[in-house]
């Protein structure tokens, strides 16, 4: 069994789901402080095996609910909402406290449909969680529940957990939730239904295999679970479906003691990244560079503002663009780190004298190599 968890033996930057269900109890409504503080020694020892990890945490919902007194009745969405805007203050409170036993800063971050959509938003979002991850604080994420209406929002944290880990670049996701994986049917209905321990791909066979099983207390079923695992997987980012009822959940997967249905990604974040850059984006703009810039390109480096020559076309920050050479031929795609208006004031300029010709201090690169894919490369 130990081999089929090797995705989390392996991980460097894992994002965590926690489904309502774990973290609230269902008839008191009240936060399994036990449970948490479990969670958070799983993290701590995750985290010292030099793993990278986000927690994307529902909860608030469920928390609020018994604070506003709207005890076991269905809500409304606006009562949602305000459940919601109750309920995560405790929730990060929860999270802080637990954490901090282990000396370890958590970050609270709350996201829409539209921040995980829209490009700019999206990037400020990926480069706020990569700034906490490398300061070594825990991010926790959560849906803005209170501003998002019924047809924006996710909803579900399955779906947002799969997008931050493709944000944010992560190569695991681990649903934690009620049930321990995958099965041919709904195994609370069919008695004959059978676990699956790993899916290489998402088939017409598998995805019918989802029914529309759904806890209580969360709002995720195994269809969103699926959905998670597309977005996840088209990412590079392995996922797993598993049980997280019991004390320790993270370890007990870790050492085996517990079974979980593995989604196993094909490539990894960085080559899915730049595929996508690749092929995926139409680019707004070229930037001609000179020979130098050229040469630095070719040996794997970032473009600097001193090598490029002309900036043609509009663009926002996170565009793609085509990077030419002074003739034109084009030689790279990549996302743009300024705008078209600012790229062209910092043209042919030292890095160093960026934050004086704009006025803010943005990247040294105009594009950064992580964001550069070589043409005939790769
Ligand atoms: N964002 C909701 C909450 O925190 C939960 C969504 C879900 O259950 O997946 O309560």
């Amino acid at each position: 069994m130990a081999a089929l968890n090797d995705p989390l033996s392996s991980a460097r930057r894992l994002v965590v789901k926690i489904g309502s269900a774990l973290l609230v109890d269902g008839e008191s409504g009240r936060l399994r402080r036990d449970w948490l503080h479990a969670l958070a020694d799983d993290i701590r020892l995750l985290r010292e095996r030099g793993v990278q990890v986000a927690v994307v945490s529902s909860g608030s919902i469920a928390l609020g609910r018994r604070v506003l007194g709207l005890g076991g009745q269905r809500m409304r969405l606006v009562e949602k909402q305000a459940a919601a805007a109750a309920g995560q203050i405790r929730l990060a409170h929860a999270y802080q406290e637990a954490m901090a036993r282990h000396g370890i800063a958590v970050a609270q971050i709350l996201l829409t449909l539209q921040d995980t959509e829209i490009r700019r938003h999206y990037l400020n979002a990926r480069s706020t969680v990569d700034t906490l991850l490398k300061l070594a604080t825990m991010p926790v994420i959560n849906e803005n529940d209170t501003v998002a209406t019924e047809e924006i929002r996710y909803g579900d944290n399955d779906r947002l957990a799969a997008r931050v880990a493709q944000m944010i670049s992560a190569d695991t996701l681990v649903l934690l939730s009620d049930i321990d994986g995958l099965y041919t049917a709904d195994p609370g209905v069919d008695k004959e239904a059978t676990f699956i321990p790993r899916v290489e791909r998402l088939t017409p066979e598998i995805l019918a295999m989802a029914g529309a099983a759904r806890s209580d207390v969360g709002s995720g079923g195994m269809v969103t679970k699926l959905e998670a695992a597309r977005i996840a997987m088209e990412a590079g980012c392995h996922m797993a479906i598993a049980r997280g009822t019991q004390l320790h959940p993270l370890s007990r997967l870790m050492e085996g003691t517990s079974r979980c249905t593995w989604f196993m990604a094909r490539s990894n974040p960085a080559a899915a990244r730049k595929q996508w850059i690749a092929g995926g984006l139409q680019p707004s703009g070229h930037i001609r560079i000179d020979a130098g810039a050229v040469r630095a390109l070719n040996e794997g480096k970032s473009l600097l503002p001193a090598g490029v020559v002309a900036v043609e076309g509009d663009f926002q920050r996170g565009d793609a663009v085509v990077v030419a050479d002074e003739a034109g031929t084009p030689l790279a795609r990549g996302l743009v780190a300024y705008n078209s208006r600012d790229a062209r004031v910092i043209a042919g300029h030292k890095s160093g004298e960026i934050g004086q010709l704009l006025g803010y201090r943005g990247r040294d690169e105009i594009i950064h190599r992580d964001d550069l894919v070589l043409l005939n490369k790769e």
